[in-house]
């Protein structure tokens, strides 16, 4: 137990280590995948805004300048009479919220990258955004209205272009770190610079659905990653499965041996007494006792060499197949003869009753195997019975095959055994306690016998409520 536990815990720490592994790895892939989309899509902006400024004499932000500059001369004049600095603020906040409005409205890089994209066969579809990150309103005196934390980093005055009206270029290098969690690409840094204002703002563009594209980069390595975690987990399963149903058959073969053992011990302990008794000169004078004695040695021989056939047989049987001797046989009759024979027999003490509509049909059949095989089920109806055992044999014909029935009114068998029952030297918990005699083979048989002929059995009980074992043939 403590051994299989380890063997568990070991293995779901390594797949669970793996899955860690496997996750790292492919979180890097999309960490990848993402900042080569951003790249790509970068440099195909960049290279179209300086296509546009090649082919085109006006500049995408010439609306843009012209709305500014008159709103920036008209605000110039305000700013210098405002003292209060709760008003200024709000002055502040307005210009900044009419310049970012301004921008995003009126620009035209957006239309011409778009028309871009198209030509070059990518994704045309996106949202843009403006976001100021510095500006100065120039009037008599300079105000400064907005800066933010990256211009102070990387104030680029030395960028500005001489003279009035000047537009400072695309940042050369793009500092900033890609950011995987947004889907915005940082297309352009830029200033503008007219009479009344100084501007620098940042340009994204952002695909709605850049997530599914960088998943569409990244599907094959996920694919490839996720199917070999899941050949792992399932070798894994089968693994652990094996071993666990190889410890279960050794422990039923070590079940089989102590009961096997037990089984010869008890004939041969009642020989090995009836011999001594034998010895006895006061039993030698009584015929009579001698002969009891000489029929109850001879009793537990016959028992003692079925016992020592039944563990031949089944080895024999392991190795080769099944041999049937088929014949034509009549199945009522022939199921008449054997449950009447059983009652006479070993069922004496059962009440036993058989109904069949077998309609005189005549089947294949290996009368020996066959009659083993519905001996098996009468003895083990009488066996696993705590009351005076009652038995009801029926045979009916259903679709085109021959159903035979023991129903019993034992002590039934428990939903998890019921799926044991039927293999090689499996006993119910209860079997095992020597209550019942057995060795775990009567239904291994059965089941055996009744695949050879092509059929089948199956199982059908509560437990405390009795079974019915039910035998199904080809006709
Ligand atoms: P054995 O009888 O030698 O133990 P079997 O293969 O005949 O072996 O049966 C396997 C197990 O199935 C038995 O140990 C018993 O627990 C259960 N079993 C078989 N037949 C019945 C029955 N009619 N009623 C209750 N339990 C049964």
């Amino acid at each position: 137990m403590k051994k299989r536990n380890t063997i568990l815990l070991l293995g779901v720490a390594a797949i669970a280590i793996l899955i860690i592994a496997q996750i790292i790895i492919i979180r890097g892939i999309w960490k990848q995948n993402h900042e080569m989309l951003d790249l790509r899509y970068r440099l195909l902006s960049q290279e179209a805004v300086s296509t546009i400024r090649r082919q085109r004499s006006i500049d995408v932000y010439d609306t843009v300048r012209f709305i500014l500059d008159n709103y920036s001369q008209k605000v110039s004049k305000e700013l210098p009479g405002i003292k209060d600095e709760k008003l200024l603020e709000e002055k502040k906040k307005e210009i900044m919220e009419y310049f970012t409005m301004v921008l995003n409205k009126e620009q035209d890089l957006s239309d011409y990258l778009s028309a871009y994209f198209e030509r070059m066969g990518v994704d045309k579809e996106f949202n843009h955004r403006i976001e100021i990150v510095h500006l100065e309103i120039i009037g008599v005196d300079t105000f400064p209205v907005y800066q933010n934390e990256f211009f102070t980093r990387r104030r680029p005055t030395d960028q500005r272009g001489p003279g009035q009206g000047a537009v400072t270029g695309i940042s050369p290098a793009l500092p900033e770190p890609v950011d995987t969690r947004t889907s915005n690409i940082l297309v352009e840094r830029r200033g503008l610079e007219d009479n009344y204002y100084f501007l620098f703002f940042e340009y994204y563009i952002d695909f709605t659905d850049k997530r599914m594209m960088v998943l569409r980069a990244s599907f094959a390595s996920l694919a490839m990653s996720i199917f070999s975690l899941l050949v792992v987990v399932i070798l894994f399963r089968i693994t652990y499965r094996n071993l666990m149903e190889e410890r279960r058959l050794s422990n039923l073969k070590t079940d089989f041996i102590n009961n096997m053992t037990h089984e010869l011990k008890t004939p041969l302990a009642t020989i090995t007494v009836a011999g001594k008794t034998l010895e006895m000169q006061m039993i030698r004078t009584d015929e009579a006792k001698v002969l009891e004695t000489a029929k109850m040695i001879g009793k537990q021989s016959v028992h003692l060499n079925q016992l020592i056939n039944m563990i031949l047989e089944i080895s024999m049987w392991e190795r080769t197949e099944y041999q049937l001797d088929k014949k034509k046989v009549n199945i009522e009759d022939l199921m008449n003869d054997i449950v009447s024979s059983f009652k006479v027999g070993p069922g004496n003490n059962a009440s036993l009753s058989q109904k069949y509509s077998f309609n005189g049909i005549e089947a294949d059949i290996d009368l020996i195997y066959f009659t083993t095989m519905i001996n098996n089920l009468l003895s083990n109806a009488v066996k696993y019975s705590d009351k005076d055992p009652v038995i009801n044999v029926e045979g009916i014909i259903s679709d085109n095959k021959i159903c035979i029935s023991v129903a019993d009114n034992g002590i039934g068998i428990s939903r998890a055994d019921q799926k044991h029952i039927f293999d090689k030297f499996y006993r119910a918990s209860s079997g095992n306690i020597h209550k019942y005699k057995g060795l775990g083979l009567g239904l291994y048989y059965v089941r055996k016998i009744a695949e050879a002929h092509g059929g089948d059995v199956s199982v059908n009980s509560k437990p405390g409520k009795g079974s019915i074992f039910t035998v199904t043939l080809p006709y």
